[in-house]
């Protein structure tokens, strides 16, 4: 029965569409979403899949009321909107080439139907590189590939067309739909998950690692200390009274003043130093191969930044802050212990008056 053939050759062109789409935002694409921009390297690589998925979408031609027809353009326009017009452009003259080269005699026919994916590479290249929204996009895509491809049927079998014409149109619109749809259902569900990964391992409040991403990277650097026989230091910073700057000030300009002293800490330290939030008012810096005596210098840099920082209030006014640091250095002290000894020494820069930087280490 025909009707079967045709059934069979649509579930295997959905069923490519969606490998194909599961494949590039899951492994091929895993960190890039509809938002996020590309590389020129990445649109190249867009490029080269969206024509490999172009050519099996003609080698699984759906046959149809006698009518040979295929979703080669879907390829085009999912490479358009994820890297604009350089991918689809690519996509276009992959096939292009493999349609005249490939698949069949090279005639005029062949040559008006091949040149027309090099068009519709171009135009919704350029659609998808506008401010339209998602739909938008998909839905004049659409319109294009189904009219420049209506007037290669005129061109080709002239009257015959309409039955051509109408099946082309009625597939294209139901297969582009289905791919916007799923396109869409899948950047959301990685958008989704990129958030959730993010709120796990960043602060909310000051964009720094939380606690839990602190216990990871300390860990491993601490491990990686170990097996080079390379040393780390850790220093402790807790604010000073910050309870004061609550209760004079409000949570709300508390909240501002943790915001900015997370950016003074980024600042003052080395790109290649973990600072975190690790709870409340207390932060840490993790300095990987970093001696005692260096880890105090740059502890003390801290310090002195933090007392000379104007720290503003949502009134406009500013107020000063000083904050207590507690170091200590591994092999010095043992991986056990480390934690605990940077701890005491913050103890100590606490009772003996904060606003100082303490060594766990008698000097
Ligand atoms: P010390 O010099 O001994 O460290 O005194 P302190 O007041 O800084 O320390 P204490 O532990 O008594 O108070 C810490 C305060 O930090 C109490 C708590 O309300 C506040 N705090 C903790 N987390 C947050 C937060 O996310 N936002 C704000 N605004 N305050 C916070
Ligand atoms: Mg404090
Ligand atoms: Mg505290």
């Amino acid at each position: 029965m025909k009707i079967f053939d045709t059934i069979q050759d649509l579930v295997a062109n959905f069923a490519i569409v969606t490998a194909y789409l599961f494949l590039l935002n899951q492994v091929i694409f895993r960190n890039h979403t509809l938002d996020s921009p590309a590389t020129t390297s990445m649109k190249v690589r867009m490029g080269l899949v969206a024509g490999l998925l172009g050519i099996v979408l003609m080698i699984f031609t759906v046959r149809m009321n006698g009518t040979l027809v295929d979703f080669r353009q879907l390829a085009i326009i999912i490479a358009a909107m994820y890297g604009g017009i350089l991918p689809s452009v690519i996509a276009g003259t992959i096939i292009f080439l493999m349609r005249l080269l490939a698949f069949g005699a090279v005639t005029a026919p062949t040559i008006i139907a091949a040149g027309n994916t090099v068009l519709v590479a171009i135009l919704v290249g350029v659609i998808c590189m506008s401010r339209l929204s998602f739909w938008r996009k998909w839905i004049i895509s659409l319109i294009i590939c189904n009219l420049t491809t209506t007037i290669v049927f005129l061109l080709n079998i002239g009257r015959d067309s309409l039955l051509p014409i109408l099946t082309y149109v009625t597939m294209m619109t139901a297969g582009g739909l289905f791919t916007a749809y799923l396109n869409e259902f899948l950047n959301k569900a990685k958008a989704q998950l990129k958030k959730i990964e993010r709120e796990a391992t960043i602060d909310y409040l000051t964009g720094l690692n939380n606690h839990r991403t602190f216990d990871e990277i300390y860990n491993s650097y601490l491990q990686t200390a170990s097996d080079k026989d390379e040393c780390l230091s850790i220093a402790l910073v807790d604010i000073d009274f910050f309870k004061k700057v609550n209760d004079n000030y409000g949570h709300g300009n508390g909240d501002l003043v943790l915001k900015q002293l997370g950016e003074v800490l980024m600042k003052t330290t080395r790109s290649f130093d973990t600072v975190s939030r690790n709870g409340g008012e207390e932060f840490s810096v993790i300095m990987y191969d970093t001696p005692h005596k260096h880890a105090l210098q740059i502890a003390e840099r801290l310090r002195h930044a933090v007392s000379k920082n104007h720290f503003l209030l949502n009134n406009g006014r500013s107020i000063p802050l000083t904050v207590s640091i507690g170091v200590a250095t591994y092999p010095d002290t043992n991986r056990e212990e480390l934690l605990d000894q940077a701890d005491s020494a913050l103890y100590q820069a606490k009772t003996s008056g904060r606003n100082v930087v303490c060594s766990n280490q008698a000097n």
